[in-house]
């Protein structure tokens, strides 16, 4: 790959649904240390945005690039595999697991006992009458608890980084929504994304709970060497930390550039009286 090419970039990304044009024309470039703002009114297309980032969706003209690798067509784990994590506007946490496994999943996404694991798996569903002697076997095995005490403090670290560890043991359901939110960034982290992409991470959040994510979100972006990008449908929020914010209105991107500039840009203004 080229030295300078960016982390995550499109070029050009249309995507219809039916008649509706939800994205039209949509550049972005995401680099190490970038700290971005994507905001525009509801319906805007942002989210859209981060599905074709993703591979949630296959844009119907334009490419997507990690790197220089161009990714149309790859799907959502592929994407995740070459570095690109994200969040949802909709928190998707398997509820019923503890937070800590929550975590763990998304680490183990990344190492090598998961191709261990998928191999095992399919070989489990050809002798399913031994499942439970291939599993106790498997579980017994050193270098399988070797990795699991790995992946246990991997995930245990990444719920300290956002402030969890006191939920370690329960059961994500049970977190207070704000703490969800957090969870599902630990999450994200533990796919050791070199982008990571949230949706909306503060909604939900009251103020000072949202102020404090904004500043621990600068915070992952410097410790962990990342380039971010933020959906946030509040616009002061996002003026706050970001340093170049891209505008999207009716699927149309109508400004770009540093906070001070869109802030007084007249088409945002028109686009979020509107809204
Ligand atoms: P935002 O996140 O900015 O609020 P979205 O990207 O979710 O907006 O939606 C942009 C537009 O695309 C909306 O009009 C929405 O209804 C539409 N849209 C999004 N996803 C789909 C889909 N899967 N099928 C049909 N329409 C969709
Ligand atoms: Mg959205």
């Amino acid at each position: 790959p080229t030295a300078n090419a960016p982390l995550l970039r499109a070029d050009g990304v249309s995507i219809q649904f039916g008649g509706l044009k939800a994205l039209t024309d949509f550049h972005l470039s995401i680099q190490q240390g970038d700290l971005q703002g994507l905001i525009g009114p509801n319906g805007a297309g942002k989210s859209t945005a981060f599905n074709v980032l993703t591979g949630v969706y296959q844009p119907s003209q334009g490419d997507v690039r990690v790197c220089d690798t161009k990714v149309n067509g790859r799907k959502p784990h592929q994407i995740n595999l070459l570095g690109v994590a994200r969040t949802f506007q909709n928190i998707r946490l398997f509820r019923a697991l503890t937070a800590l496994d929550n975590v763990k999943v998304a680490c183990r996404a990344q190492t090598a006992l998961h191709q261990f694991d998928t191999g095992l798996v399919a070989k489990l569903k050809n002798a399913s009458h031994n499942y439970a002697d291939w599993w106790r076997a498997l579980l017994l095995t050193p270098g399988f608890q070797r990795e699991e005490r790995r992946l246990t403090e991997q995930a245990e670290h990444l719920l300290s980084v956002m402030g969890l560890s006191h939920r370690r043991d329960e059961e994500a359901r049970n977190l207070p929504y704000g703490e969800q939110r957090r969870l599902e960034i630990a999450r994200a982290l533990g796919t050791q994304p070199r982008v990571l992409l949230l949706d909306e991470p503060a909604a939900g959040m009251n103020t000072r709970e949202k102020a404090d994510l904004m500043v621990l979100i600068r915070k992952l972006r410097d410790d962990f060497k990342l380039g971010v990008l933020v959906i946030e449908h509040d616009m002061k929020l996002v003026m706050g930390i970001c340093e170049q914010i891209t505008v999207l209105d009716h699927g149309e991107t109508i400004a770009r550039g540093a906070p001070a500039q869109v802030r007084s840009d007249r088409k945002v203004i028109e686009a979020y009286l509107g809204d």
